[in-house]
């Protein structure tokens, strides 16, 4: 088989177009993915370059090589810029400038070296290659497994870059390293236009991820406390009760306690402030995920452990809160929260939490400001 670098250049050059702007389509339809302008920008970017390089090379104009590798840098930099971009810090930084600007200063001194130009260019695209990648890994917002892939592609991306640049020191006499160091060659624009697409399916399947966890965030996730709302509580209570298939689980239920004259004394801003601080100091006394906010001022947890350690940690949410409280809204603030419990081996969620509501009812009648325990679900009833 024969491949014809000049075909598969001009393949390549079609290719990055409509991937570029495939990927300027998909930032139409999830505006809120910016991430997606810059990388198709790259994509276009590097179709450019790459056309009007070739071009200079034919030519061998020197305002065309001059241009071509600079669009080929400025793509780089804009594949770093909304990798920055995706993990929500600022896009656009002045080191990525400093490619394509020391690249039009040093051009002058090495336009008729070649392999000058091919290292120059080859360590500043590998070096944006690896800045991305480490990007990628080191600031990801959320844990998507098509980023880990784009991270390793990326690695391979500059890890090639780097390697060209160092073959254009000294040639071996392997015909497909020799190849690749070449500054054009079948090989180069084979490997291109296999990776390049792969790497634009990699950046919409990053962005696709992003949405759908956003999506899920909103149906699980309370807004204004940022903890497991009513739906994420009550799914995550069935996996418990299946878990644990008989052993024994409690379930604590916190009404906050008098919010509504905390709400017209302090206004409805305050209230909102309290709320989330009981949000907080619930994922500091409790593990991840076993609590959530069940509506208005009403929160639950439920845990795999007996009557007494739920009580002693219902005990420790209490003391905490009415100490934050006071923190908050001053000395004589009565921010507190009254807490039902219930303990059960077999019981139901629906029947845990109307125990530890019933519970919860009497800690009202006592006074708020206290943890009551229902009897056990399991012990046999009093006569
Ligand atoms: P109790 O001690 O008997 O529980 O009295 P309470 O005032 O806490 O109970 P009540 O049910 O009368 O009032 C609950 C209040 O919680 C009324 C409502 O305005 C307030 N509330 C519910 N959701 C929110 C919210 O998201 N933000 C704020 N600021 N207030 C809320
Ligand atoms: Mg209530
Ligand atoms: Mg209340």
């Amino acid at each position: 088989m024969t491949l014809d670098p000049a075909t598969l250049s001009f393949a390549f050059v079609l290719l990055a177009v409509v991937l570029g702007a495939l990927l300027l389509f998909s930032w139409k339809l999830n505006p809120k993915v910016h991430a997606l302008s810059l990388w198709g920008a790259a994509f276009c970017l590097i179709a450019g370059g790459f056309a009007v390089a070739n071009m200079g090379r034919a030519s061998g104009s020197y305002s065309a090589l001059l241009v071509g590798n600079a669009l080929g840098l400025l793509s780089y930099t804009a594949l770093y810029g909304g990798c920055r971009m995706f993990n929500g810090r600022q896009g656009f930084v002045p080191a990525m400038l400093f490619g394509p600007v020391l690249w039009l200063v040093a051009y002058p001194f090495i336009y008729d070296e070649p392999q000058y130009r091919l290292i120059m260019v080859s360590l500043l695209t590998g070096a944006y290659a690896w800045a991305s990648a480490w990007e990628l890994a080191r600031y990801a917002m959320q844990p998507l497994a098509s980023q880990r892939v784009a991270i390793a592609l990326l690695i391979l991306l500059g890890l090639l870059n780097i390697l060209r640049s160092g073959l254009g020191v000294s040639l071996t006499s392997i015909s497909w390293i020799d190849a690749l160091a070449g500054r054009w060659s079948s090989e180069m624009a084979l490997f291109l236009v296999v990776f390049t697409p792969t790497l634009a399916f990699i950046f919409l399947s990053m962005a696709k991820e992003s949405v759908e966890l956003g999506y899920k965030r909103a149906a699980y996730i309370d807004p204004l406390t940022g903890i497991p709302n009513r739906r994420a509580f009550m799914l995550h209570a069935d996996q418990v009760l299946r878990d644990e298939e008989g052993r024994t689980v409690s379930c604590l239920v916190f009404d906050l306690d008098n919010f509504k004259s905390i709400n017209d004394r302090y206004g409805h801003e305050a209230g909102d402030r309290v709320l989330t601080m009981f949000g907080t100091i619930l994922a500091n006394h409790l593990p991840h995920k076993s609590f959530g906010r069940l509506g208005g001022e009403e929160f639950a947890a439920i845990l795999p452990i007996g009557m007494e350690e739920a009580t002693d940690r219902a005990e420790a949410v209490r003391s905490a809160f009415s100490k934050a409280g006071k923190a908050m809204l001053g000395p004589h603030a009565q921010v507190t929260v009254s807490v039902g419990c219930s303990t059960s081996s077999q019981a139901t969620v629906q029947a845990l939490l109307q125990e530890a509501d019933l519970a919860l009812y009497r800690a009202k009648n006592t006074g708020r400001n206290v943890v009551i325990s229902a009897r056990s679900l399991t012990a046999p009833q009093e006569t």
